[in-house]
């Protein structure tokens, strides 16, 4: 059903779903059940066995997970998917499918300050070593590789910097050595399809646009099905070496073998560390997703117009400083944002308004309509002071590092009115000076 189809009908109608099979009932039902009777001892030793596949038990399966999960692979262009309980443990679960205690991976230096802490701090402690490259130059991350490096890690459209990643040159430089590109596309769903660019896994907070009403957490680990997980086993130890855990199973050899799709990340991600760790989607949390994905192309271009709208209003704003936006960025940073970024341009937008810290705080404190709080992809417009929120578990150097600069403000522009938008942007910056709607062209 989604070969071929466009975002907008697969958001829709995507995942393998007519209507349900048990019921005819044409909405995803809302699977509110823990286990599933097995038909007899042989169908259930089967189904451990991986022999045939099915449910078992929610933590690992739901058929309404199942649902999102076919219809987020779909959007991406991918073959398979797994939900988890958050965007986090998207990123846990993305590294920790690749790397075991003695591993590296060389990330983004470009990223969510969670994910910061998570690479830097909590994998540190299970022997897991995250080594930054600065992505302005793709060639960072060939300089350091070495034996024990596992994946590549990035976001396509980092905040607050907004400079969109190169990703096909950082997934050329990776395939070259057999090492895959994992892509956190929270920020760019729809607009960009980094498998389409050579990234091998797409990791997605739900809670952000996809979800998109603010209402629930989730996450989602996209397997783009063109990855080689065979073709270096030293390269690739947990997906080449009989895996004691599961009767000896090499994840990349015998996947491929049962279900005829090469789709060992997927799929080793479900049955290892979702039944290891945890960490499952709740199924009313897919069911909430599901409503907020069959909008999410609608949405996507209502927060992409409505941004650039606001961008050229800031602009020209004699109380801003500096707006970041990735058209903005000159050279071949900027250029990356016509190379990848096909369905707009996305709706954050950083600012400095004039003044510094105070001017940014009461800029926020003034304004009426957005909201003050730490999310992004929310379909109302929302504002925050990175340097006090968001990053503030981060010392300054990795502030510094990460971009986050005392003044900064970050917009996730909503799908209101793109004048009522502009509006509260404008009164809210007249708190801190006397700037005039007459500023927008
Ligand atoms: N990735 C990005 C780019 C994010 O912005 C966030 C959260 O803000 C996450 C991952 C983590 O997602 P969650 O809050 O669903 O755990």
């Amino acid at each position: 059903m989604s070969k071929n189809k466009h975002p907008e009908t697969i958001a829709l109608h995507g995942g393998d779903y007519r209507s349900d099979p048990a019921t005819t009932a044409v909405a995803v039902p809302l699977y509110r059940t823990t286990s599933y009777q097995f038909n007899d001892t042989d169908h259930a030793a089967n189904l451990f066995a991986l022999k045939e596949f099915g449910n078992i038990y929610t933590r690992i399966m739901n058929p309404t997970n199942d649902v999102l999960e076919k219809r987020v692979a779909a959007l991406e262009g991918g073959l398979a998917a797994v939900t988890v309980g958050s965007g986090q443990a998207a990123s846990t679960f993305a590294i920790m499918n690749v790397c075991q205690s003695g591993d590296n991976f060389v990330s983004s230096t470009d990223l969510y300050g969670g994910t910061v802490n998570l690479f830097t701090h909590t994998l540190k402690k299970l022997g897991i070593e995250c080594r930054y490259a600065d992505p302005s130059d793709p060639s960072n991350f060939e300089k350091l590789i070495d034996e024990k490096t596992r994946c590549f890690y990035a976001e396509t459209l980092p905040n607050p910097y907004l400079r969109v990643f190169p990703i096909k040159e950082v997934s050329d430089i990776g395939r070259k050595h057999n090492i895959p590109l994992i892509m956190d596309n929270t920020a760019a769903p729809v607009i960009c399809k980094p498998l389409e660019h050579g990234a091998a896994v797409v990791v997605h907070s739900l809670t952000k646009f996809i979800g998109g009403h603010g209402t629930v957490i989730g996450g989602c680990l996209v397997d783009g099905g063109n990855f080689d997980w065979t073709k270096d086993p030293k390269r690739q130890p947990l997906f080449n070496e009989p895996d004691a855990s599961y009767g000896g199973a090499q994840w990349g050899v015998v996947v491929p073998q049962l279900t005829g799709a090469n789709v060992s990340y997927a799929v080793r991600a479900r049955v290892v560390l979702l039944r290891d760790l945890g960490a499952p989607l709740a199924p009313d949390n897919a069911w909430g997703i599901i409503q907020g994905l069959e909008t999410v192309p609608l949405r996507m271009k209502q927060h992409c117009s409505n941004a650039e709208k606001a961008v050229a209003f800031l602009q020209k704003h004699k109380n801003v400083d500096r707006v970041i936006y990735p058209t903005l960025h000159k050279g071949e940073i900027g250029e990356r944002s016509k190379k990848y970024m096909k369905g707009g341009n996305g709706a954050l937008i950083g600012i400095e308004v004039k003044g510094g810290v105070e001017a940014g705080k009461k800029f926020i404190e003034s304004l009426k309509m957005f909201y003050h709080v730490a999310n992004i992809g929310d379909a109302r417009s929302l504002a925050i002071h990175p340097a006090t929120t968001t990053h503030s578990q981060l010392t300054e150097e990795e502030l510094l590092a990460a971009g986050v600069t005392p003044g900064y403000v970050r917009l996730s522009i909503g799908i209101e009115h793109s004048d009522d938008i502009i509006a509260d942007l404008d009164q809210a910056l007249g708190a801190s000076g006397k700037p005039s709607l007459k500023a927008v062209s």
